[in-house]
């Protein structure tokens, strides 16, 4: 019998993951996935530059999917010996914001070094402000609204409001509040407060899971490994993965995907197809069909986030560990720290020897820091040549006391498109889209930017795996939205940005 033939556009987490649970479950089809770049895992690849490897921002492989987890370690399996490369290794997540050159426990935790670092009149306006919130609660109209109910206005505008517009480019004011209820979901002064009293009654929290959320899995040698790796399985259970090969076109009748077009070394090749998974952005995806006029609207006016990181390799840095963690070295314990500041651009360091020593070539004479700015591809930032721009990062770190410029060894550059889907301008008319899309029925929109929607890895996954259930099992289409939209998915205290 002849296979029917299944194309997926990305080669990401969610992509792979759709062709290796295919192929794993039904022997029907025959799969091809184009991936426009040159490399496997999307945007949690890792970039190997002289030996130092950066990951891009910096993946924590956690999941309340015990589905997902299995997968991880199907793929590479957990193991504390480091003499073998293909493992996963459990890591201590720490995580601290820098404030005017002090450290904050984050999220926020209300304790004597917390209180100090904020000096007396400022904790006690910060008491009254909350107070205020409590009394007089806002509508939550947006994310300044869904924050100040949360913490009180004084600490949004110390803690929340910089940051977040550094992320978005726009100030929480302007952004649904949905993107709070998403993602920073359980955390309020109200449990700031509780858990500080149950720090000091030494009450253990039942509901904390705490391995979910200090500990993590990651990859001997960063994300990307493990996606590589999964590409291989792919092809050694007859997949086809194509790189350099991007998704143009999408031809669509009668609500049917007949076949796709394909740009590959300039030439344009059509290819039939019974099934297309589609993980690029749906932007890109309307984009590349005859669509209504008003799909085409709202698709054109999905916003998104543009992403620059800076891998930075020193001698040393000047911060030294000032927490009770053994470090080697006496370096700080983070494996990222958020820079609150508004007076540099600069969003995220990760030192890269705390996710892992086998990122860095020489993880004892060396620090690998990987620098996040959040921008658009097209301001000034995006356009800076590549020279300039690593000047700009370097000197950023001098400007906070991070490191001498004396120190720096080398440094590189990667810049990556649509790293963040976000929720304004025509977000809140997404679902006409979805309802538009649904109705192809051999079309199946998967993972983060295929979905619009804030998804991490697991969730990107999950997406694929409910996609191959609804394809096998000629399900409903629904559920695969519906992945990461109940309250249960959410990961108390996790923030990605
Ligand atoms: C800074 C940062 C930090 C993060 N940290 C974490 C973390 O700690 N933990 C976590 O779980 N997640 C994290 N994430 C999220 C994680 O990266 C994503 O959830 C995941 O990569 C999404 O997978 P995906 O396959 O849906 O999309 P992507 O990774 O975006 O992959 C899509 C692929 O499709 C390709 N493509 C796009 N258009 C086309 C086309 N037209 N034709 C062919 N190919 C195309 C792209 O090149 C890409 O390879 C982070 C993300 C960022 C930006």
């Amino acid at each position: 019998m002849k296979k029917k033939r299944i194309i997926i556009a990305g080669a990401g987490p969610a992509g792979l993951t759709f062709a290796y649970d295919l192929l794993k479950k039904s022997k029907k089809y025959e799969v091809i996935i184009f991936e426009e770049s040159d490399s496997y895992g999307g945007i949690a690849k890792t970039i190997n530059y002289k030996g130092n490897r950066i990951d891009i921002g910096g993946h924590r492989f956690f999941t309340k999917e015990k589905v997902i987890n299995d997968l991880w370690e199907e793929i590479l399996p957990i193991s504390d010996d480091t003499n073998k490369d293909n493992i996963l290794l459990k890591r201590k997540r720490v995580s601290r914001i820098l404030f005017e050159n002090k450290f904050y426990d984050y999220p926020i935790s209300l304790k004597l070094e917390t209180l100090k670092n904020m000096g007396f009149i400022r904790t006690f306006n910060v008491i009254i402000s909350y107070i205020k919130s409590i009394i007089f609660k806002r509508k939550e109209n947006n994310l300044e609204d869904f924050y100040i109910n949360r913490f009180g206005k004084k600490l949004y505008f110390l803690f929340f409001r910089d940051y977040t517009t550094k992320v978005w480019g726009r100030t929480p004011s302007c952004i649904d509040s949905s993107w709070g209820k998403q993602r920073v979901k359980g955390i309020s002064i109200r449990k700031v407060l509780s858990n500080a009293l149950k720090r000091i009654f030494k009450i253990k929290d039942k509901n904390k899971e705490t391995s979910l959320i200090e500990e993590f899995l990651y990859p001997k040698f960063g994300p990307g490994y493990l996606y590589e790796e999964m590409a291989k399985k792919i092809q050694e259970l007859g997949g086809e993965i194509i790189l350099n090969s991007k998704v143009i076109k999408i031809n669509n009748k009668n609500n049917t995907i007949k076949d796709i077009t394909v740009l590959s070394k300039d030439n344009e090749i059509n290819y039939k197809c019974d099934y297309f998974i589609s993980s690029m952005p749906i932007k890109d995806l309307i984009n590349g069909m005859d669509t209504p006029k008003k799909i085409n609207r709202i698709a054109n006016n999905l916003p998104y986030r543009d992403f620059i990181t800076f891998g930075i390799l020193v001698k040393k840095l000047n911060i030294r560990n000032n927490t009770k963690i053994k470090t080697f070295n006496n370096r700080i314990p983070d494996t990222w720290l958020y820079v609150q500041d508004n007076s540099v651009k600069l969003g995220r360091i990760q030192v890269f020897n705390n996710w892992s020593p086998y990122m860095v070539k020489d993880n004892k004479k060396t620090v690998w820091l990987g620098l996040e700015y959040f921008c658009n591809e097209d301001d000034e930032f995006w356009k800076l040549s590549k020279k300039k721009s690593i000047e700009f990062a370097i000197d950023e770190l001098v400007k906070l006391n991070i490191i001498d410029k004396k120190n720096v060894i080398d440094a590189t550059r990667i810049k990556i498109k649509k790293a963040y889907p976000a929720y304004f301008d025509s977000y809140s008319e997404l679902d006409k889209v979805i309802k538009y899309l649904n109705k192809i029925d051999n079309l199946y929109c998967i993972g983060r930017n295929g979905q619009h929607r804030y998804n991490n890895m697991d969730h990107s996954m999950m997406t694929a795996l409910v996609a191959v259930d609804s394809l096998l099992n000629n399900k409903s289409k629904k559920e695969i939205w519906n992945v990461n939209t109940e309250d249960d998915y959410h990961e108390e205290k996790e923030n990605e940005v």
